[in-house]
């Protein structure tokens, strides 16, 4: 049987191309993947930014608003200039309520809150207390008060997180009324804070800053769905670019090895015997060609190239008395016989010259083993077993051994007129002249 084409097709360049398809696909995935990503990020600063116009509107109402009112009062005396209440006067205590109001209003319905903070290094109210890591932020917004925001992605816990920190305008004088020295502060604010924090503020100095923390995957959720339809839908497109490619590589492979065969086939044909399967006349001429030129180039004197003709004895009987079949049989054997005793030879070749005719040519050989290959094969001959067939088949054979320089023509002559001496002599014989 022959191997499968398939089998032998080389199937590394599609392995291959897989490898880089999967690469490429991962890399449009995750190019895809921070594009999604950066859009999220963007709408959500974008929401942020409104978010923070809202902030300072209602900042800007309670300092231009409300606040006049009530020093209005004071001034009045209606409202004495010591009383203070944060609901009232602390646009950041107010403010602080409605977006912690706000955050934990959008924590009850599940929606995504915006982690409203305030950080102040030096707090009337301890709620306020910046950590260590909000105190170097501040100071970075007092080193650089041309610094109006700061955004960065965050990893909290394993959780990527979108942080948003924006500082208090510097302090002006009338901020000091309640930060500066305690001994003008209103009596009132001494007594809900006490005068131990709070005060010696500076002027121009940046006391706080408020800041959003915003976690991504939660902003990301409502991406997600289109990116997974996005990513099957680039991987089927790279899926059926595959499939085709491939599909064409192994038909272009298969017509190639087919037609590789093809010409194997023919090759085989042209230069082999096709009962006996051994190598014909034509590719003899060739091969001894070849053979003679090789030993024409070498620098002895001698060739040690023999060649040695076979013929079977009273063939024709054979076909005669047990058919053409047994005959073909018989010889279909013999080519196996040859073949196996050129295979045991170095530098050997066995050739069928038509009919019941065969030679061989050997390299570096001498008489002793002509004769002895000669028994082999004349023993192996007479023990085959052919069904149908009684009779010991037997063989005459001419052996020659080439000189340097000498024609073909002249060679095969030779080795012929040694067969024809071993017939005429009573067949069943070698002679080497
Ligand atoms: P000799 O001992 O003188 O060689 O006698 P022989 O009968 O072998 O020689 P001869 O040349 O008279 O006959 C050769 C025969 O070989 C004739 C032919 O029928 C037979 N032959 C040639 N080719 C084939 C073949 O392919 N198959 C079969 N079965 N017989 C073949
Ligand atoms: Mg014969
Ligand atoms: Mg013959």
């Amino acid at each position: 049987m022959k191997p499968q084409l398939e089998s032998n097709i080389n199937k590394k360049p599609l392995y291959w191309l897989a490898a880089l398809l999967l690469m490429a696909y991962t890399i449009i995935v995750t190019v895809v993947y921070q594009q999604v990503k950066n859009t999220v990020i963007e709408n959500k600063l974008d929401e942020l930014n409104q978010h923070i116009l809202y902030q300072k509107s209602l900042r800007q109402y309670i300092n231009t608003q409300l606040k006049p009112v009530i020093y209005n009062l004071q001034k009045q005396q209606i409202i004495s200039y010591d009383y203070f209440d944060p609901h009232l006067l602390s646009a950041t205590f107010i403010a602080r309520n409605i977006y912690q109001n706000f955050d934990e209003s959008l924590d009850a319905k599940n929606m995504h809150s915006w982690k409203y903070r305030l950080a102040a290094k030096n707090p009337l109210n301890p709620i306020n207390q910046a950590t260590p890591a909000e105190i170097e932020l501040l100071n970075k917004f007092n080193n650089n008060h041309n610094l109006k925001s700061i955004y960065q992605i965050e990893t909290i816990n394993g959780e990527e997180t979108l942080y948003y920190a924006a500082p208090f305008n510097p302090n002006n004088a009338s901020c000091l009324r309640c930060h500066g020295i305690p001994k003008v502060a209103p009596k009132g604010l001494i007594e809900r804070y006490g005068s131990e924090t709070g005060f010696y503020e500076k002027i121009g100095d940046i006391r706080a800053f408020f800041s959003y923390r915003l976690k991504l995957s939660e902003s990301m959720a409502y991406a997600h769905k289109p990116f997974i339809a996005i990513s099957i839908i680039i991987f089927a497109f790279i899926m059926i670019f595959y499939a085709i490619t491939a599909w064409a590589y192994l038909v272009e492979q298969k017509r190639k090895l087919l037609v590789a065969r093809q010409q194997e086939e023919l090759e085989f044909v042209a230069h082999h015997d096709f009962l006996t399967k051994l190598k014909n006349r034509h590719c003899l001429s060739r091969d001894f060609s070849a053979q003679l030129t090789e030993i024409n180039k070498a620098t002895h004197h001698y060739s040690n190239l023999w060649v040695i003709m076979l013929d079977i004895d009273f063939f024709k009987a054979i076909n005669d008395d047990f058919g053409h079949d047994i005959g073909d049989i018989a010889l279909k054997k013999f080519g196996e016989i040859l073949q196996e005793e050129v295979k045991n030879l170095e530098h050997a070749e066995a050739y069928r010259l038509g009919g019941e005719e065969f030679l061989i040519i050997i390299r570096n050989t001498d008489a002793k083993i002509i004769n002895a290959l000669y028994t082999d094969i004349c023993e192996s001959f007479a023990n085959i077993e052919i069904q149908g067939l009684d009779r010991t088949i037997q063989l005459s054979a001419g052996a020659t051994e080439v000189q340097l320089e000498e024609h073909q023509f002249d060679i095969l002559k030779r080795v012929d007129k040694a067969l024809y001496q071993a017939k005429e002599q009573g067949r069943n014989r070698l002679i080497i002249i």
